[in-house]
């Protein structure tokens, strides 16, 4: 049974979903975000990321996502909280393709 607790976490599921689509952009491991979130504000930990992309699969119960770690990982992966709270335009290139390359998808540019 699907209770409305799971429907108010739909921010921290679009924020799970971009984590683990902006890596792949980037290929970049949960690993290696995780150590790139060192150099920013407040570090965010390979199991939170982990638990975060997990939570966002269709189905998986959900986590609420903390707003220090959003903004740190919007920091390590180049992109703004916003892009990083909103569900993307374009699920090729999250609406943020990698610099210097442009989406096949969509036509963006970064
Ligand atoms: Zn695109």
């Amino acid at each position: 049974m699907k209770g409305p607790r799971s429907d108010n976490l739909a921010v921290s599921r679009a924020v799970g979903a971009n984590v683990a689509a902006l890596r792949r952009t980037r290929g970049i491991s949960q690993r290696t975000l995780a150590s790139t979130t060192e150099q920013t504000g407040k570090s965010v930990g390979f199991s939170t990321i982990c638990r975060m992309e997990k939570a966002a699969a269709p189905g998986a119960a959900p986590v609420a996502v903390y707003v220090d770690d959003v903004v740190s990982l919007a920091a390590a992966l180049g992109v703004t909280v916003q892009q990083l709270i909103t569900t993307p335009n374009c699920n090729a290139c999250m609406d943020s393709p990698p610099p210097g390359f442009a989406c096949r998808t969509c036509g963006a540019t970064a």
